[in-house]
């Protein structure tokens, strides 16, 4: 049995096989064949399994993101299955005797090329696409396989790193932990990780041997330990069904209030980054959605999000919630969180970067598509907004004009919408500084404080060797928080905390001290909180 130690970043136990998830580049030489018939044949049977590796995706997303988001899987078959595509690589094949990865790299490479150089900004998106199913193409011809798809057994992933836009591809269903070589505690991916509530262990020594065999991963004590003998087994299966029973306990706790003895409510409502997650925010029994991520929309496509498309996923979300809060952050894109077809520049510093609101506010086009898509979703439930890496007056009165603008043109056309709570998030210092500033501005404050305290203690929160230096209990922290919430209600407006530090059950009585409104946390999280608040005085 080998045991390897990390870091750990959600609890729990997972027993199951190891998937380990290689990035290999796909480096394609151009050899010569003799037998072309033999070669497309390879090609045929290649290109058939990928066409049924994206029909079966296509499947597996409607279900979890919806028809809409999942149609890229069924374009990226087509692409596959069109004639012009197959009949270059068969020639280049025939006329020029070479191998089938060839072909296809150099058909791929053409056909993207003519994409990117039409007119229309439709097809030049599919200059991706069409890279993307070549790529998936060679992989299948070198044996390999293809990334985010993970099969269809339940497995624990393995991997050197994890970036947001491959794990939210994943199929969750079959997720049973992630352990990962790189990354840090509050990378997204460790995120994703709690809203999932899987256990996920980072910083381990991994090896790509252990593909395949049996594991158990210990998210209490951050380990993985390979090929586990039936002692070990049998103790951790013995751990796992105590899990299970101090989960059942917790459910006793839904449908009560999260009220302390002598009285003081807040709310706790949990954060998403897909329609997937609302399983669980359900069967945890959060009062509302404190912050859906929607930049994860934009994470898993390939091209830019329609307004319908992102109409459609808000409409889900606020149906679902049934006229609970539904808190939608406007698009958190840049920093470790980047899209190829969004073309952002390399940065020195990502993380103090183009990123977020200061895309938006420079690329209305996109900013107002998402604001219509918002607006027009609130006439199906209770939706409020709020804007990320806020920090100045300045800022939010630009966004107001832009929201005028939104709101005249929906009125216009006649298309109704309710309405909207308008926030900010407060995660940089000097958005918390000038907090009594902003606050006669707009109508909530969210303190995000996973970007709060890397600014705040200037610890890139991406970097795993800052470990030792990374205080999340930091009092500049915790009295900037103090600070926003004392200057919230003083303005008559309401202050919560959407950061991972709102989960940290050992302040949560800290936070009934500060007099926080609203905690928002991994769905996971929210029972443990509600049990602290009742027991609190
Ligand atoms: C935060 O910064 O605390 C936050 C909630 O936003 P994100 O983690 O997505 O940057
Ligand atoms: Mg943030």
């Amino acid at each position: 049995m080998i045991s390897r130690e990390g870091k750990q970043v959600f609890h729990g136990i997972a027993i199951g096989r190891v998937r380990f998830l290689t990035k290999k580049q796909n480096v394609v030489t151009r050899r010569k064949i003799t037998d072309t018939d033999a070669e497309i044949t390879r090609y045929e049977t290649a290109k058939n399994q990928a066409v049924e590796q994206l029909r079966a995706l296509y499947g597996k997303a409607v279900k979890e993101v919806g028809e809409v988001n999942a149609q890229i899987f069924e374009v990226h078959a087509m692409m596959l299955e069109d004639g012009g595509y197959n009949d270059s690589v068969h020639n280049l094949i025939r006329s020029q005797n070479v191998n089938a990865e060839y072909a296809v790299a150099t058909t791929g490479d053409n056909f993207a090329e003519m994409f990117a150089n039409m007119e229309d900004e439709y097809f030049q998106a599919r200059s991706i696409d069409i890279k993307d199913v070549s790529e998936r193409v060679i992989t299948i011809l070198h044996g390999g396989d293809t990334g985010s798809d993970i099969g269809n057994e339940p497995v624990i992933i393995v991997a050197e790193d994890l970036a947001p836009s491959e794990t939210v591809q994943m199929d969750k269903s079959r997720l049973l932990a992630f352990v990962t070589h790189l990354g840090s505690a509050n990378s997204h991916t460790a995120i994703l990780a709690r809203t999932m509530g899987i256990p996920a262990v980072i910083g381990v020594d991994i090896e790509e041997d252990w593909n395949g065999r049996p594991a158990i991963v210990d998210g209490y004590e951050g380990k993985i330990l390979i090929d586990p003998d039936e002692t070990t087994l049998a103790y951790y299966r013995e751990r796992q069904k105590e899990d299970e029973k101090k989960k059942e306990l917790l459910l006793d706790l839904k449908g009560r209030e999260n009220v302390t003895k002598s009285g003081q409510k807040i709310n706790l409502y949990a954060n998403i980054g897909n329609v997937s997650d609302l399983a669980g925010v359900l069967e945890n029994d959060a009062g509302g959605i404190g912050l859906f991520r929607s930049e994860f929309l934009y994470l898993e496509k390939h091209t830019f999000p329609t307004e319908e498309e992102q109409f459609r996923v808000y409409r889900q979300v606020a149906e679902t919630m049934a006229g609970k809060k539904v808190i939608i952050r406007t698009l958190d894109i840049g920093a470790d969180k980047q899209v190829d077809y969004f073309d952002l520049e390399k940065e020195e510093n990502p993380a103090m970067g183009y990123r977020a609101i200061r895309i938006c506010l420079t690329r209305k086009d996109i900013f107002k598509t998402q604001l219509r898509a918002l607006f027009r979703a609130s006439n199906f439930g209770n939706i409020a907004v709020m804007y990320p890496m806020i920090i100045s007056v300045e800022e939010v009165r630009q966004i107001k004009e832009i929201v005028a603008e939104v709101k005249k043109e929906l009125d216009e056309a006649g298309i109704p919408y309710g309405t909207v709570e308008q926030g900010i998030m407060i995660e940089t210092p000097a958005a918390a500084v000038i907090s009594d500033m902003l606050a006669k501005e707009v109508d909530f404050f969210s303190i995000g404080t996973n970007d709060l305290t890397q600014y705040t203690l200037a610890i890139d929160r991406q970097n795993a060797k800052l470990d030792a230096f990374y205080d999340p209990h930091h009092e500049a922290v915790l009295r900037l928080i103090e600070l926003v919430v004392k200057n919230a209600h003083e303005a008559g407006i309401w202050a919560g905390i959407c950061g991972e530090l709102g989960a940290d059950l050992t302040l949560t009585k800290r936070f009934l001290e500060m007099g926080l409104d609203e905690l928002s946390v991994s769905p996971g999280s929210i029972l443990p909180i509600r049990q602290i608040i009742r027991e609190s005085e």
